[in-house]
């Protein structure tokens, strides 16, 4: 079966300017050459730290930014070739839903308004059809048809989340692409939406990239799950084995973070050395080796590539790769 999303090498860098001549001192490798595939149905969550390239790679895949290198194949069809018009009318089909819904809700149009546009870009002229979706949508989010009058900031936080949702509905999307979508939500909200969106995802056969910096929230919503460093997938896999199996050194030090539910059980927390470098600047070699408990010479020169080690699990680390096997530093087991 053909995936609905096929991503090939997909890189995005930034001229890093400098001086009064605004002259090209380098670039920032925001995202710095990353493939994945998603199929029909599937989540696939991308977790990272601030600034490991995941929300740029979302904006990308809209075509929001142009990639500097690399493909996005989208039902069949590839995106990065696409004129202006053609990517209009693409649009409809791949949503976003950001982090901050108000800062995206125009503070001074109803919500009637806010999730009449989408409706009307894409050519739905009779104004009482665009009303009978608009009040449609509203109760399959879960708030109500005369919630259409009212304003942004007469909404908690959570409900405004759910207006930005049935905003990406509008259009009947396939994909939905969400940035931190619940990251400014509390605990108890959080759920909430997660398990509407899990819900709206049975009832219209949607496709999800669930971007969070979150390991916890990507898990309870995620197929599979990419982990990002410095513009790269290190290690991509289905949750349960992400997270029961976690293969790459950075991987393994995220999840030691993670609480554990069993208070019977301890883990042992990796703690990294150092900061995440920056990605303008990024060391030669392993991406990670400036802080990797395991680093061995060869991961100071060599990048290690993404390599598929069991059935759909795939990691970019050199503990893994014939020429670093034999070495003796290759305990990984932390429990
Ligand atoms: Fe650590 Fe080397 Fe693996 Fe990079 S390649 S994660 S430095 S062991
Ligand atoms: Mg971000």
């Amino acid at each position: 079966k053909e995936p609905l999303l096929k991503v090939e090498g997909l890189k995005k860098h930034f001229p890093v300017k400098k001086g009064a001549l605004g002259r090209v001192k380098g670039h920032v490798k925001a995202v710095d050459g990353v493939s994945f595939d998603v199929m029909t149905g599937e989540t696939l969550g991308i977790v990272g730290e601030s600034g490991c390239g995941k929300s740029t790679t979302g904006r990308l895949l809209m075509r929001l930014l142009e990639p500097t290198e690399g493909k996005v194949i989208f039902d069949g069809r590839e995106l990065t070739a696409l004129g202006g018009d053609e990517m209009r009318k693409m649009r409809r089909d791949i949503q976003m839903v950001f982090q901050d819904p108000y800062a995206s809700l125009n503070p001074r149009h109803t919500i009637g308004k806010i999730l009449e546009e989408p409706l009307l870009v894409h050519g739905v002229k009779d104004p009482k059809e665009r009303k009978r979706k608009v009040r449609e949508f509203l109760e399959i989010v879960g708030l109500s048809g005369y919630h259409a009058t009212r304003y942004p900031h007469q909404f908690s936080g959570g409900q405004r989340q759910r207006i930005g949702i049935a905003r990406a509905l509008m259009t009947n999307p396939k994909l939905i692409i969400a940035d931190e979508p619940v990251s400014a939500l509390d605990v108890s909200i959080q759920s909430q939406v997660l398990n509407l969106m899990q819900d709206l995802q049975r009832e219209f056969g949607l496709t999800y990239i669930f971007i969070s910096h979150d390991l916890s929230v990507v898990r309870h919503i995620s197929d599979r799950v990419a982990v990002m460093y410095l513009g790269r997938i290190v290690e991509i896999a289905e949750s349960d084995r992400l997270y029961g199996m976690p293969l790459h050194p950075y991987t393994q030090a995220l999840l030691s973070a993670v609480p554990v539910p069993d208070p019977g059980f301890v883990r042992e927390q990796i703690v990294l050395e150092g900061d995440i470098p920056s990605p303008a600047d990024p060391p030669p070699g392993c991406p990670f080796h400036s802080r990797c408990p395991f680093r061995m010479d060869v991961c100071k020169s060599n990048v290690p590539s993404l390599a598929e080690q069991e059935t759909g699990h795939s990691v970019a680390c050199h503990l893994y790769t014939e020429e670093a096997r034999g070495d003796d530093n290759k305990t990984l087991v932390t429990e």
